[in-house]
């Protein structure tokens, strides 16, 4: 199977996720799911929380607010969005924004490893705790989990050659707290580097 066809397994799995208890909420709002988008053979990988609104209704990741912070800091260390790959750890969007809970994680983490899996990215960059968490856990490197303040824009290792993992503040976090801007825009530069 070539990786757009695996890719639109996972899309045609995900639509039908009955089982989701965001399944209802997606179908009454005419809500879309949001796999990913990018290029199939990325180097970097972002990975967020879940779509928003925004996203939610055009089925594209990051489009919305936080969206415009992404562009800004891919711009400044000048990675084009349609080189890099962008998804979520949730593919639904949760009910006013709220942060996914854990059964919702348990039940699409399985469909972003295996997009990661088509995809062999080098760098795995995520975008605020909850897919740092799960990415740790995943690589089986949860020993060096710590909060995010402490270990944003750092590079670590996985157990084999591909995909290093950089934590990175989630762009929101930028709306509450400009200050994080500069800090975001260090990280970010550290990206690059990691996947050459
Ligand atoms: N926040 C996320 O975590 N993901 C999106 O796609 C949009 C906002």
């Amino acid at each position: 199977m070539s990786k757009r066809d695996k890719i639109t397994q996972i899309k045609k799995e995900v639509e039908n996720l009955k089982s989701s208890p965001l399944y209802k909420y997606r179908v009454q709002n005419n809500y879309k799911p949001v796999i990913g988008r990018g290029s199939l053979n990325a180097d970097i990988m972002f990975i967020g929380e879940a779509p928003g609104k925004n996203e939610a209704e055009t089925g594209k990741p990051f489009v919305g607010a936080a969206g415009k912070v992404l562009d800004q800091l891919l711009k400044i260390v000048d990675l084009d969005r349609t080189k890099v790959c962008i998804s979520n750890i949730v593919m639904d969007r949760p009910p006013a924004n709220r942060d996914p809970h854990p059964t919702e994680i348990k039940l699409y983490s399985p469909f972003v490893f295996r997009l990661i899996e088509i995809i062999n990215p080098k760098v795995i960059a995520t975008l605020g705790r909850i897919s740092m968490r799960e990415m740790f856990k995943y690589y089986e490197i949860e020993n060096k989990l710590d909060t995010i303040g402490r270990i944003h824009g750092q590079i670590f290792e996985t157990k084999s050659a591909n995909p290093k993992i950089i934590p990175l503040y989630h762009p929101a976090a930028a709306l509450y707290n400009r200050g994080l801007l500069e800090t975001m825009k260090k990280d970010f530069t550290k990206i690059k580097s990691a996947s050459s």
